[in-house]
């Protein structure tokens, strides 16, 4: 099979009328977007590299997931609402089961967020995908990292942890039961990007980041471009963790404060807006727990319920550290 037979079966869709935005779409040189009057176009790009990002044995229907849901994710923390994306595809071989499968667990996102795959490249080489993702936001309304303010509160979305669970399970470094290993494994490789609670977040939050990192390393990322500090709850984080009591209280805080690959939101707003960002959250689906507050002095602390110092470094991943 050729790269355009390959195109054509597996990512070409034929029969389905563009979606709105979108003027023309795969089998030109460029594709075309056309967002609508008064609308600015948010672009976000990720590589995943087997090895690095997944492991070779992952099911192809998740790994086209994720690799969408990593990006998806990135468009949810600016408050955009997603339009296109391409995605580019190096592979060792053509292997009908394995695009079959990828093609699959692609579209399916792809489909729920109304994201439509507009053009990309497909070359030999060892396995990575890259996709590049491009939403909608009203002009001068995206959330930036860059709005937190002292007196806000810090808040996370959904549940963290599970995923670097499922990594250490994976790994040999952590027992769990089967059904709670399942659970993590799917967050792990199937993550749901909280799009729908970013674009509900809008005008509301002052700041927002996607968890994809680490959750103290990717709120370091707010508060250095805020020019600000926080102090966080870590039980009221470590209490999101889903299955949470299957490891040791020590391993949930590595977990939830450091573990990446979550795929939720962390973001920032005035208090007074508690009940408007609650409001939000339940109409977008997803739940919100506050775990801290911003304050003026540059870092982070990190305290118990009782407001005593927790101590220990928790770092985020960097792939040069
Ligand atoms: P070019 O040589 O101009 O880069 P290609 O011959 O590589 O174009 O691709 C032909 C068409 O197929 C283009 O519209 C391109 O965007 C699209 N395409 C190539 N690879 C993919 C892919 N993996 N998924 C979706 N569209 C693709
Ligand atoms: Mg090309």
């Amino acid at each position: 099979m050729g790269e355009f037979e390959l195109i054509d079966r597996f990512f070409r869709r034929r029969g389905r009328a563009p979606r709105d935005g979108v003027a023309l779409g795969i089998g030109d040189d460029c594709a075309l977007l056309q967002p609508a009057a008064g609308m600015q176009l948010a672009v976000s790009t990720d590589l995943l590299v087997e090895g690095r990002h997944f492991l070779s044995t992952v099911d192809p229907r998740r790994l086209g997931h994720k690799a969408l849901a990593v990006n998806l994710s990135d468009l949810a923390a600016s408050g955009a609402r997603p339009l296109a994306f391409t995605l580019s595809l190096a592979l060792p071989a053509v292997q009908e089961t394995w695009l079959e499968g990828f093609a699959a667990g692609l579209f399916a996102l792809a489909d729920e967020h109304g994201c439509e795959l507009v053009g990309g490249d497909t070359t030999r080489g060892p396995l990575a995908i890259s996709i590049t993702v491009f939403g909608e936001v009203p002009a001068g309304q995206a959330l930036l990292r860059s709005g937190a303010r002292e007196g806000d509160d810090v808040w996370v979305s959904g549940t963290l942890g599970e995923a670097r669970l499922a990594l250490e399970v994976f790994r040999g470094t952590l027992v769990v039961e089967a059904p709670v290993f399942e659970a993590a494994r799917r967050r792990l490789e199937e993550p749901a990007p909280r799009v729908a609670l970013g674009q509900a977040l809008r005008g509301l939050a002052t700041a927002a980041v996607d968890v994809s990192d680490g959750l103290l390393g990717d709120l370091g990322h707010v508060l250095r471009a805020s020019g600000v500090g926080a102090t966080v709850d870590v039980e009221a984080a470590a209490a999101t963790m889903a299955h949470g009591g299957a490891v040791e209280p020590q391993r949930r805080l590595e977990c939830v404060l450091a573990g990446g690959d979550d795929y939720e939101l962390a973001f920032t707003a005035p208090r007074s807006r508690r009940p408007e960002v609650e409001a939000a959250a339940g109409s977008a689906g997803t739940t919100v727990t506050r775990i801290g507050v911003i304050d003026t002095e540059p870092g982070l602390r990190l305290r118990d319920a009782q407001g005593r110092a927790v101590p220990g470094r928790y770092g985020s991943f960097d792939h040069f550290a």
